[in-house]
């Protein structure tokens, strides 16, 4: 069985920083990329906020530097997702999709989110077909056609922004009254003219055919409904942590997060670590995670000297 002093699970912002710093504290990390490799931030478009870069930098260009960055100083990056985990062994049992076995002294947790779904079984039946939860890598399917975009935080205001550059008409449905997201982007939003927002309004099926979505049906606040003819339906509300591996051994919040201790990125077994998304229901910036895969590396380092 390989054995590694530093193992890591997941390859966003959070994954990479822990790469670059662990490789250059010469602990010869190995890096399970997952099944989205560069994580989330890969189907974004401009990231306009990770200071650094006053004209902005895509958000794939940016995972393939950092990427870039930790195989500069040697971390061993690997495609493949972990399948499961033994952590009550020392040194701890990782199995990869795939086959390999690996003995790891310390792991690094960096797994992210993932997007979530309304639970419309309408959804499921046409997902791939019209529905999509990335405005940014499906979009171009619908250039110069009505789309829905279903959410009102921040996710959902740059969706609905991107696909108003391609779509003739974005509805944005929103089921409060308000929008979540930031001041700049509701203010972009509500400023552009192919975009209506359909306040207080709830989806309760998407129709369509063998040929894929043509419609969707809402409720409005006092249970009225309405049919918006769209042929997309884009889905932005929110994201869960994906800790189904880690379920049985870590201590997870209500929602599913890693927990971990004070301002550490100890979890509740000695020798994991977790960092960005998959422990961070508040904060989900590219800068933070990648400011907790810099303290998981620390930490690792420190757990591993003693
Ligand atoms: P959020 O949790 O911020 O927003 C989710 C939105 O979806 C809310 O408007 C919520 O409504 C709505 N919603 C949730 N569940 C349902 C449901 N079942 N039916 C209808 N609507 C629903 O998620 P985001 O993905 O937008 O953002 C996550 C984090 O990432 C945030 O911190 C955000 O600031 C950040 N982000 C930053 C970006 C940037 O800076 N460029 C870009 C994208 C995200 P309600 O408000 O009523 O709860």
């Amino acid at each position: 069985m390989e054995h590694v002093k530093c193992l890591i699970v997941g390859s966003g912002p959070a994954g990479y920083t822990a790469a670059i710093y662990t490789a250059r504290a010469s602990l010869q990390p190995v890096v399970y990329e997952g099944l989205l490799p560069g994580g989330q931030l890969t189907t974004t478009t401009d990231i306009e906020n990770f200071p650094g870069y006053p004209k902005g930098i895509g958000g794939a260009a940016m995972m393939e530097d950092l990427r870039s960055q930790a195989l500069r100083f040697g971390a061993d990056i690997r495609p493949g997702t972990v399948a499961s985990v033994d952590l009550s062994r020392r040194p701890f049992a990782v199995a990869v999709d795939g086959g390999a076995a690996l003995a790891a002294d310390a792991l690094v947790v960096a797994t992210g989110a993932s997007a979530k779904y309304l639970g419309l079984p309408s959804e499921e039946r046409f997902k791939g077909q019209g529905v999509s939860a990335c405005a940014t890598c499906d979009g171009f399917f619908y250039r110069k056609q009505d789309v829905v975009v279903v959410g009102g935080g921040d996710t959902a205001c740059e969706d609905a922004l991107h696909l108003a550059g391609l779509c003739r008409k974005v509805y944005m449905v929103v089921r409060r009254s308000v929008l979540r997201a930031s001041h700049a982007m509701q203010q972009r939003v509500l400023a552009t003219p192919n975009i209506e927002v359909l306040w207080e309004h709830q989806p309760k099926e998407v129709l369509g055919d063998e040929r894929g979505v043509n419609a969707v049906r809402l409720a409005g606040a006092a249970g009225e409904e309405r049919r918006v003819e769209a042929t997309g339906f884009f889905v932005a509300i929110g994201h869960h942590p994906n800790t189904e591996v880690f379920r049985p051994w870590l201590q997870l919040d209500e929602q599913g997060y890693i927990v971990t201790q004070g301002k550490s990125t100890r979890t509740s077994v000695e020798g994991v670590f977790a960092c960005g998304d998959v422990q961070d229901p508040v904060y989900r910036q590219a800068i933070t995670a990648a400011g907790s895969g810099c303290m998981a590396a620390i930490d690792v380092e420190h757990f591993l000297k003693r």
